[in-house]
């Protein structure tokens, strides 16, 4: 018995040994990502389901490692944050988003808004938001057709200085969305002193919106509660005509998922953009 207990503590050790090691390989391989053209972004369209008009675009990142393949945001975007790496990343992200939509602006591809993921360690650093007024100027987008998700632990929190900048970044213009709601501890109450323009339901209530009778009753109360304090509200994670009609019983007609289109490589968007309109 001694003998297999100390063979589990090895397994063990080793695993976490490898966790480790993975894990400081894909720090080590984010520092240099940038440099070498690794990452890139993709744009996953938010639709209007009563017009089937696509009034925004999501900018999600994407990382091609040259051993590990393709890496998961929901990986490696933990790591960014953990070892500050976020910063940099996170303004090359913006960067991208902005200069696309402008260039989709200017050649009459699409005239609508771009959601770009900001992480509270970037809120932190205290040349954050001069960073974004140089870029708004350098790529000029205005800043009302830019509109920043910040997850909902932000709003959970009594942090003041986390509601100096977001009041700061609504005053230079910014409309601020509530990203992955429902998952975390923010009451629809608090949120109501911030300043926030659109909630996005999380895709956990909406994957069995069809038959779930308590699904069907939160997002119907959230729904109520947001419209009823001019906020607007989305949909997350949309797979099916049922899902949509469902959301459309319920007076929530934004939504963005697969069953309208994933996330859209640069290159790809102008195209699904075009057929999309002429369906
Ligand atoms: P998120 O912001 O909640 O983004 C939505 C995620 O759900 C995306 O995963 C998207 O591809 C996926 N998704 C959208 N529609 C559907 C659907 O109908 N079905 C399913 N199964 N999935 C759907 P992705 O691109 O892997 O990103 C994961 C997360 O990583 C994001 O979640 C966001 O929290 C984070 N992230 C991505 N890009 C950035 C970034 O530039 N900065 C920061 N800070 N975080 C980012
Ligand atoms: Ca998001
Ligand atoms: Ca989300
Ligand atoms: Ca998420």
């Amino acid at each position: 018995a001694k003998k297999q207990q100390y063979d589990y503590i090895q397994l063990f050790n080793n695993q976490i040994k490898q966790a480790l090691s993975t894990r400081n390989k894909l720090e080590e391989g984010l520092k240099t990502a940038i440099k070498r053209d690794q990452l890139t972004v993709y744009f996953q369209p938010q639709v209007n389901s009563a017009t089937n008009e696509v009034f925004a675009i999501e900018c999600l990142l994407r990382w091609q490692h040259p051993e590990l393949g393709s890496i998961s945001p929901d990986t490696f975007i933990p790591i960014a944050e953990e070892s500050g790496l976020i910063c940099e990343i996170g303004d090359w992200v913006m960067e991208q988003a902005l200069t696309h939509v402008r260039q989709w602006l200017l050649s009459n591809i699409f005239d609508g808004t771009v959601a770009v993921n900001v992480s509270l360690a970037q809120f932190l650093n205290p040349n954050y938001l001069i960073g974004l007024r140089n870029l708004l100027s350098k790529t000029l987008v205005a800043a009302n057709k830019v509109e920043i998700e910040v997850t909902e632990s932000l709003f959970s929190n009594q942090d003041a200085d986390h509601l100096a900048i977001l009041k700061e970044l609504n005053l230079i213009g910014f409309p601020i969305a509530i990203d992955d709601f429902g998952t975390g501890y923010s009451s629809l109450h608090r949120i109501k002193m911030m300043p926030v323009n659109t909630i996005k339901i999380d895709k956990c209530f909406i994957d069995n919106i069809e038959t779930d009778v308590s699904d069907q009753t939160i997002v119907q109360a959230v729904v109520n509660i947001a419209k009823s304090i001019g906020l607007n509200v989305l949909a997350e994670g949309v797979e099916t005509q049922g899902q949509v009609n469902k959301l459309a019983e319920i007076g929530c007609y934004y939504c963005q998922g697969y069953f309208y289109a994933k996330p859209q490589p640069i290159d790809s968007f102008p195209n699904w953009l075009a057929e999309f309109k002429n369906k």
